[in-house]
């Protein structure tokens, strides 16, 4: 099976037509097969979708710039009306990701518009992306979405014995112990692998979110401990902490469970007053315990004045546990750049 978007004026045209005049987005109507999913789709928004139900039939002709021209339909079976049209002007990230990702012709810009295009064939990830939008915002009702729904409801019942589990052991406050620290990582695995199964559902992002916030937190009292004031290990200075993270030398996003679980080790006490942000972006890396700084000659003189003030210093509470992260994380930005 494969997977099309159309644009046409009406999501209530049970039928795909197009002049066979050598348009490529017009020819398409010779691509689509019997059983083919076509979301239909109209001012920035998913209207509706169906199924090919004839393909590649005779129908006509027209006028175009004073030539005849054969036009060709396929009929479209089992066409559902969106109660909730899906709006793509909010994801615009993902559009461009999708873009990008594409070999062939992509329906839309990153603002949900379409490409002055007809008929175009998307990826099924695309389509599975465009899917789950629907089944967010509209009630399911197709038959094959039974099993959508199953796992939906398996998980729901996740949230509320997620709830459970997190209050019974104490783990909405913010001082939890090093035990439940490492029971909140696997439980952020398992539904981090569930979040990229089915992307849509937000029950799934609420649960991270907060085991993210309790993480932070824990983190935080295990590194800052009781002191009202910490060194930031990168500029030297001593600051309350308030103003200070407990930032992950390699980036948590990429880090195995094992490195998650290495508390002592994977964070480093760094201020808010911009060492944070200069290592998260890479402006600043350690090696070998001193301060490298990297810059593209871009900024403003005043950034790399400041910068220059941290280049050679020793960073505070480096140590050869705590090495490999600060190796991979300078490795990390030789390679990308800045
Ligand atoms: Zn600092």
């Amino acid at each position: 099976m494969k997977f099309y978007v159309v644009f046409q004026g009406n999501g209530r045209v049970p039928y795909l037509r197009a002049a066979n005049d050598g348009l490529y987005h017009h020819e398409n109507i010779f691509n689509v097969k019997i059983g083919d999913k076509v979301f239909i789709s109209k001012s920035k928004k998913i209207v509706a979708y169906g199924y090919v139900k004839t393909e590649n039939k005779y129908d006509g002709t027209k006028k175009k710039k004073n030539k005849i021209v054969k036009c060709y339909r396929a009929d479209l079976k089992e066409i559902v009306e969106l109660e909730y049209p899906v709006a793509l002007e909010n994801y615009k990230e993902k559009l461009e990701y999708f873009r990008k990702k594409s070999v062939g012709h992509f329906p839309y810009n990153i603002h949900g518009q379409g490409n002055q295009i007809y008929l175009c064939e998307i990826s099924e990830e695309f389509a599975s992306f465009i899917s789950s939008l629907i089944n967010e915002s509209n009630e399911i009702t197709n038959e094959e979405n039974n099993q959508f729904l199953d796992e939906l409801e398996e998980i729901s019942s996740k949230l509320d014995s997620f709830n459970e589990i997190m209050e019974s052991k104490n783990m909405y406050k913010s001082d939890i112990s090093e035990k439940n620290y490492k029971e909140l990582v696997n439980y952020d695995f398992e539904i981090q692998k569930k979040v990229e199964e089915f992307s849509s559902i937000k029950s799934l992002d609420v649960m991270r979110a907060i085991l993210i916030r309790q993480e932070q937190g824990f983190l935080r009292k295990n590194l800052f401990k009781n002191n009202k004031e910490n060194k930031c290990c990168i500029c030297g200075k001593k600051y309350p902490v308030s103003f200070m993270v407990a930032a992950h030398i390699k980036k948590r996003s990429l880090c195995t469970k094992e490195e998650r679980l290495d508390v002592k080790n994977i964070v480093a006490p760094m201020c808010k007053f911009g060492c944070d942000e200069m290592f998260e972006r890479g402006y600043v890396v350690v090696e070998n315990g001193n301060i490298n700084i990297n810059y593209n000659g871009g900024e403003s003189k005043d950034f790399i004045k400041y910068l220059k003030e941290l280049e050679g210093r020793k960073c505070l509470n480096y140590n050869k546990e705590n090495k490999q992260y600060y190796d991979y994380h300078k490795e990390y930005f030789e390679k990308a750049k800045l």
